[in-house]
């Protein structure tokens, strides 16, 4: 690393001394709540004995549906490895509270890339659609700057439209460029449906735990997946779901089948991980936050566009970068890929992702395949050339991993 580039990297942490602390600070808080979740469970070691078959009777697995509840502030949780991803998750849930001739209806726009193929229109392939479910939507307002829930348009739809089951709030960004919006504004959401009707909130929680000190716990579900925040980095694969006994019952019935619901399920060694996992998360967030938060600092010193701001809340792990060109875009994922622990030695390239309009770059040098609480990087190829980074298992290799995507952007700028 240049001189200059590591006088820059101090004067970038130094600027954001404050946040670090207070980004400890919410750790502590959260691993408070966790280790005090963990004794009224009497958490023990007989909670990672593996199960097989139905899993009948497997403790652990009771016993982190119980954590979970307790620590999002819930009354239920459902947990569980076999939850392929957060996509997944969300459509269970989904699936579990619609049904035919129900609306769903989003307050944060549209739905996450990934999910658009389950909730957006007739494909064939058992959309929510195809089983008669609407979708409809309303945008955020865009005011003074900031952003905030359309509740006019949400309360005249709640008035005009009894058949809406479900409302949808995306607390994350995704890959959208608007702020992440906080626990308190989700659950506000929440309480100004639950005053006018019994529709369900719900909630895409991705990327969002542990990030603040508490969760939008007053929604009906949340839903997220185990290979972002929740599992700590040590969780091998899954998803949960955390809400009401009434919602949670319904949706352990689309998990597996009405009548059984979260009664199964072989846990096959995953306990372990998943309650390991819970326990570093809180730490865990914070080492990405920070990750986060020095990119900003840095990459605004070099004159980058960065969202959240230094000095904003992160109310998630992601930050955006707006890097100008395609080669800059380039240049920083391969930088945080030779910055990463797995596949360090490899460089990546655009390519042409099923269901995105560009080329789409991607880094990911991670022990659990697509993790992105681990350090990542993807874009699409598309200006503003805007990299979205999350992630890093501690605060020292995202530096690292951060310094070296610098790197690699200067590189770009002397040729
Ligand atoms: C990551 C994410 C999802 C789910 O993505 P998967 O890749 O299926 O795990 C959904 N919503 C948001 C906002 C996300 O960030």
């Amino acid at each position: 690393m240049t001189e200059e580039l590591k006088a820059l990297s101090a004067r970038a942490e130094e600027a954001i001394a404050d946040k670090l602390k207070k980004i400890d600070e919410t750790a502590l808080i959260n691993t408070e709540k966790v280790l005090s979740a963990f004794k009224n469970n009497r958490v023990s070691a007989t909670h990672f004995v593996s199960s097989d078959g139905y899993g009948y009777d497997d403790r652990g697995r009771e016993v982190i549906d119980s954590l979970y509840a307790e620590i999002f502030g819930t009354e239920a949780a459902l947990v569980r490895h076999s939850i392929a991803n957060g996509t997944h998750a969300l459509a269970i849930g989904l699936f579990g509270l619609l049904r035919p001739s129900d609306i769903l209806y989003s307050v944060t726009g549209d739905v996450y890339d990934t999910l658009q193929n389950v909730t957006n229109k007739k494909n064939g392939e058992g959309s929510l659609p195809d089983y008669g479910v609407t979708f409809e939507k309303c945008e955020l307002i865009e005011e003074k700057g900031d952003i905030r829930i359309d509740f006019d348009a949400l309360g005249k739809a709640l008035k005009e439209k009894k058949n809406i089951k479900v409302v949808y709030v995306q607390r994350s960004r995704g890959y959208t460029g608007r702020r992440t919006l906080s626990a308190d504004e989700v659950n506000e959401v929440a309480d100004f449906v639950h005053a006018r009707c019994d529709a369900y909130v719900f909630v895409d929680n991705c990327y969002g735990e542990f990030a603040e000190e508490k969760e939008p716990n007053r929604a009906d579900i949340l839903a997220g997946s185990l290979i972002k925040n929740p599992g700590g980095g040590l969780a091998d694969c899954g998803g949960y779901f955390a809400g009401t006994k009434k919602a949670i019952e319904l949706v352990s019935y689309r998990l597996t089948v009405p009548g059984i619901g979260g009664e199964v399920g072989a846990t096959i060694g995953q306990n372990r991980n998943i309650i390991r996992g819970l326990f570093m998360a809180p730490h865990t967030v914070a080492q990405a936050i920070k990750t986060a938060a020095f990119a900003a600092s840095l990459f605004t010193l070099l004159g980058y566009k960065t969202s959240p701001l230094p000095t904003e809340p992160h109310r998630d792990i992601i930050e955006t970068i707006e890097l100008g060109t395609a080669e800059a875009l380039c240049a920083f994922c391969r930088g945080i890929q030779a910055g990463s622990p797995i596949d360090a030695f490899v460089s990546p390239e655009p390519w042409e992702m099923p269901g995105y309009d560009d080329p789409v770059i991607m880094a990911a040098g991670t022990f659990v395949g697509g993790s992105s609480i681990e350090l990542s990087a993807d874009g699409p190829l598309r200006a503003p050339y805007r990299v979205y980074l999350q992630g890093a298992l501690t605060y020292e290799s995202g530096k690292v991993g951060i310094l070296t995507a610098a790197e690699h952007v200067l590189e770009t700028k002397k040729s």
